[in-house]
């Protein structure tokens, strides 16, 4: 099978120096990545900038980016060929509406606003020209009403499958080395899977989307 696997957060630039992000280590992505190739598939993994070491190789082709855009383009382009698309980035909402081409000096009058435009939801375009027995997983990050708020997800970007996380708190699945999470696929009941390394539960999730029945 052909993996397309997204991981890490993405950076809107602000100015030259300042930038828009979130705590997404990218070690849940990297995770999958390297469980997709351990079970003999081929990866494409679109990786935003990563505080954990992105793995390369053969079978396993990592194009880095940085903002939201890059990563959409990266993704659309790649998709056409994947047979089983995960999008397990963190992927920052919104970006500057002008980005300022230089430095703001926190003396000018207007450094403190911020003019923000949304940022295209790459899953929810790859949902809606999903390719028939194409298989669509994403991840849901949240502080609370986990399930309520995957679900909402599931349906609305159309997907197969979504692995909802807590983030923010104690804990949160972000920078962690483990993670607990919940699984929602179609017309099937949910699974919980309870705190592990990220390696342990990359495995497990990808022998689990394997089997995700293909509409
Ligand atoms: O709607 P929400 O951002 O919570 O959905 C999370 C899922 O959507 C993740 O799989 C994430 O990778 C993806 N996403 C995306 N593009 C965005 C925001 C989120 O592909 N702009």
């Amino acid at each position: 099978m052909r993996f397309l696997i997204s991981a890490g957060p993405t950076r809107e630039f602000l100015d030259p120096v300042r930038y828009l992000s979130n705590p997404s280590s990218g070690r849940m992505g990297i995770a999958l990545a390297k469980a997709a190739r351990r079970l003999g598939h081929e990866v494409v993994l679109v990786h935003g900038p990563c505080s954990v070491p992105v793995p390369q190789g053969k079978g396993l082709q990592s194009i880095g980016v940085t903002t939201c855009l890059e990563m959409r383009k990266a993704i659309l382009k790649a998709a056409a060929r994947a047979d089983i698309i995960v999008m397990a980035a963190a992927v920052t909402d919104f970006r500057a509406k002008n980005p300022r081409p230089h430095k703001v000096k926190k003396s000018e009058p207007d450094a403190c606003v911020l003019r923000l435009v949304r940022n295209p939801d790459i899953l929810a375009e790859l949902g809606s020209r999903k390719r028939r027995g194409q298989i669509l997983i994403g991840f849901s990050a949240e502080t609370k009403e986990l399930r309520r708020h995957a679900l909402e997800k599931l349906r609305k970007k159309n997907l197969d499958c979504i692995v909802a996380n807590k983030v923010g708190g104690s804990k949160s699945a972000f920078e962690s080395p483990d993670n607990e999470v919940l699984v929602l696929r179609r017309n099937q009941k949910p699974l919980s899977f309870s705190r592990m390394d990220k390696s342990g539960l990359a495995l497990r999730l990808t022998r689990l989307f394997l089997k995700l029945p293909p509409r």
